[in-house]
Order: structure tokens, then C-alpha cells, then sequence
């Protein structure tokens, strides 16, 4: 072996995983928060280690994963059709029920056409990869998801990212960009750490200004908010000028796998070029049949949404009245701002032991000292437990000296 052979054998590429040993820290000291084991589950009601407790950190937007006629569909799709596609919908793995969900859900947005991924993740990096090539601009908010952010690297477009919701810097960013070049736009509708609402009115004026294209990702907010949910932008009654506008089944839709609606040549483009639609298995019978039954409910039953906003609106104001920090969510994904990490794994801990399980989230994915508690709501939720979760954050918020007993805030 040659001496620069055994130099390069000391730089180990499994080094860092060897040195990983931040989650064994916090295992240590039994404050762990990751990968818990479901045992049993209602929808807003879960058994983790052997104790129940209300499920207030799912994405079940709808209360839809435990319903009856979504798991006679899944289980009717099964028997008919067998358990998985074997292949990609570009060859064999197209059926009848992906055609079908994809001319309803392009009649339910309001679109020309739409284009199904086995999951959203997929939808937004394979999209964003094909639309956006060499020569092309992307402009990217520096909070969009992750999906996108991968989306971005593995295109060859040149990327700006702004700061977040900063509608100046884009303008700035564009001021300075190549006036040959291609561009489009990428938010998400919805933030998902934080709930906050992406500025759609702006963004669609600015985008017309420039001569760019618009993409939303609506993971959060198809099924959540809307005109009969249809998402952010007809929060403000602007489907129609959003170019293209991404979903996906893991929340609302109770189920996996995305879409991507807009006009009828970029959709037949994107499906016919897209690496992660092409070289990827299709969408499982049960997940398609799942989500062609959440979509009838979802328009059938308009008190879902309904009572999701009644909830959304509680909770926000529940929480801000006990004095915590809930940011700027307008929708059922409320943040509660604790602090450093050390002290929202305590607090997860202690909600946890007071029957509420939500989502501990610190950085990188969000600032340091910002670390938070995630919550989100389903419309199945009851009073009971809403009144619950509150009274558990009230009791360790005070504990953990976050807020006092009069709902102030104690922390800056
Ligand atoms: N976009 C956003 C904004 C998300 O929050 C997520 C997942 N949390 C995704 C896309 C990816 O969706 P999926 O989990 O269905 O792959």
C-alpha cells in the first residue's frame, strides 16, 4: 500500500458517524424525544411505551387516518388490484385508480392537469429538478422545506435563496438576476415548523412583475385551508395565478404519495422528465384508493374544515393567553417557543408524562435558541382533550418558568 493509500485510510468517510454521539447524550439522560414507537392509535388518541396520551403533533389534518371508509377503501384496493405496483407509472405500474385521482384532484384545484409522485418529498425535488436546468433561475425562501432545498441542489439552475417572507430581498434578487434567464419562484404556502403563511399576494405580484413562473408547496395547507381547502393561495383567492401548485397525501389525505397541478405542457414535461416519477415504483392501490375517499370527504364533508379553523383558532389563542410564544401561525400547526434544546427535551418529557405527546424541534431546523414544541390539531379532536393539552403546557410552562400563573411570558 502506497504512503498516500494509508493517509487516505485515516480519513475514514464513517468517521463522523463514529462520532456521532449527540443522540446517546440525550438518551442518557432519558430525554429523548425521536423515533417512539406507536402501539396503538385512534387518530388523537396513541399508546407509546405502554402509556396513552393525546396525540397533539400529527399532520391528520382532517382526523381522517382512522376512518372507516378510508380503510374499507385501502383494504377494497388490496383485494382488487394486490398490495404494491412493481414499477414505475411510466411502464408498468400505472392502474385505472392513479388516473382517476389525478383528473379529479387537477377538477379540485381548479388546474389543467395533474401529476402524482409516491410521496411528497418526490413531488418537490423531482419537480423543481426538471423545471428548473441549466441557464434557468430559482429563487427559494431560505424556510422552505427540505424537499425543495434538495430540489434546488440537484438541478443545475443557479439558486438565490431569500430571507425568509422577505419580499424586498427577493425584488433585490431578481433586480440582479440575468434577464435571459428563466425563473420561477418557490414557496412553501404553508411554513411547517412554524405554521406561518406564505405572503401569496406578494409573491404573485412579483412574480408577474419579473416575467417569473410561481411554485407553492402546499403540503400544509391543501385539505387545511382555503376556499374548500384548496390551499394558500385561494386563502386570497389566487389559485389561478399560481403556476404550479404541489401536494401531498401524508397529511390531510391520510395516506402517502404527492401531486403536482398546473398547466396541461409543463405537467406532461415534468411527468415525462422527471427522474424521481420516472425511475421510481408508483403510488400502492391502498394509498391511491385511501386518498380518492379522503378527497369525496374532504368536499362532502365541509365541517372538517370548519371545525380544523374553530381548533386552529382556540389553540392559538389558548396557548398565547397562557403567555407562550406561538410565532406567527395562522393555521393548525401552532409552534410553542421554549428556548435551548436541553430545555425543550425537558419539557417534551414533562408533557409527555402529562398525557400530551407534540413534536420537540431544535436546531438546525429551527434558530438556536428557538428550540420549540410543535403542535397540530386535528378536526377530530375533542374539547376535552384540547382543554387537556392546554392545561398540560399551562402546568409545565409555569414549572419550567416559561410563563407565570397570570399568563405572562417569562422569557424574551
Ligand atoms: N413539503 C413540506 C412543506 C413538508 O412539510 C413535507 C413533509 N413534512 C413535505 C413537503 C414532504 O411530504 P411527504 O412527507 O409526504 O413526503
Amino acid at each position: 500500500m502506497s504512503e498516500t493509500h494509508t493517509a487516505k485510510k485515516k480519513a475514514d468517510i464513517f468517521s463522523k458517524a463514529f462520532n456521532f454521539t449527540k443522540a446517546d447524550e440525550v438518551k442518557a439522560l432519558g430525554l429523548y424525544p425521536y423515533f417512539k414507537p406507536l402501539t396503538e392509535t385512534d387518530g388523537t388518541v396513541v399508546v407509546i411505551e405502554g402509556r396513552k396520551v393525546i396525540m397533539a403533533g400529527s399532520n391528520n389534518y382532517l382526523g381522517l387516518t382512522n376512518d372507516e371508509r378510508l380503510i374499507e377503501a385501502a383494504q377494497g384496493a388490496i383485494t382488487r388490484y394486490g398490495t404494491g405496483c412493481t414499477g414505475s407509472r411510466y411502464l408498468n405500474g400505472t392502474l385505472d385508480l392513479h388516473l382517476e385521482l389525478e383528473e379529479k384532484l387537477a377538477k379540485y384545484m381548479q388546474k389543467e392537469s395533474c401529476v402524482l409522485f409516491s410521496t411528497g418529498y418526490q413531488t418537490n425535488e423531482g419537480a423543481i429538478q426538471t423545471i428548473a436546468q441549466r441557464n434557468d433561475e430559482i429563487f427559494s425562501d431560505k424556510d422552505n422545506h427540505a424537499c425543495i432545498v434538495v430540489g434546488t441542489l440537484v438541478s443545475n439552475a443557479k439558486t438565490y435563496r431569500f430571507a425568509h417572507n422577505d419580499m424586498d430581498q427577493l425584488r433585490k434578487m431578481l433586480d440582479r438576476s440575468n434577464p435571459e434567464a428563466g425563473k420561477i419562484i418557490v414557496s412553501d404556502g404553508v411554513f411547517s415548523m412554524s405554521g406561518q403563511l406564505a405572503n401569496v399576494p406578494e409573491l404573485v405580484k412579483i412574480a408577474k412583475e419579473y416575467g417569473a413562473r410561481l411554485y407553492l408547496d402546499d403540503a400544509h395547507a391543501i385539505g387545511v385551508i382555503g376556499e374548500g381547502g384548496r390551499g394558500s393561495a385561494s386563502v386570497f383567492g389566487l389559485n389561478d395565478d399560481v403556476d404550479l401548485i404541489s401536494g401531498t397525501f401524508s397529511k390531510s389525505f391520510a395516506s402517502l404519495g404527492g401531486f403536482l397541478v398546473g398547466d396541461r405542457p409543463v405537467i406532461e414535461y415534468i411527468r415525462h422528465n422527471s427522474p424521481a416519477h420516472i425511475f421510481s415504483a408508483s403510488m400502492p392501490p391502498a394509498n391511491a384508493a385511501t386518498v380518492l375517499k379522503a378527497l369525496e370527504i374532504l368536499q362532502t364533508e365541509p365541517w372538517r374544515l370548519e371545525r380544523l379553523e374553530y381548533i386552529s383558532n382556540y389553540m392559538r389563542k389558548g396557548l398565547s393567553k397562557l403567555g407562550f410564544n406561538v410565532w406567527t401561525s395562522s393555521t393548525p400547526i401552532i409552534p410553542v417557543v421554549i428556548g435551548d434544546m436541553m430545555s425543550c427535551f425537558q419539557f417534551w418529557k414533562d408533557l409527555f408524562e402529562a398525557g400530551v405527546y407534540a413534536n420537540a424541534v431544535v436546531p438546525p431546523a429551527v434558530p438556536a435558541g428557538q428550540s420549540l414544541i410543535r403542535t397540530s390539531y386535528s378536526a377530530t379532536h375533542t374539547d376535552d382533550q384540547l382543554d387537556a393539552i392546554l392545561e398540560a403546557f399551562h402546568t409545565i410552562g409555569v414549572k419550567h418558568g416559561i410563563i407565570d400563573k397570570n399568563g405572562q411570558s417569562l422569557v424574551e
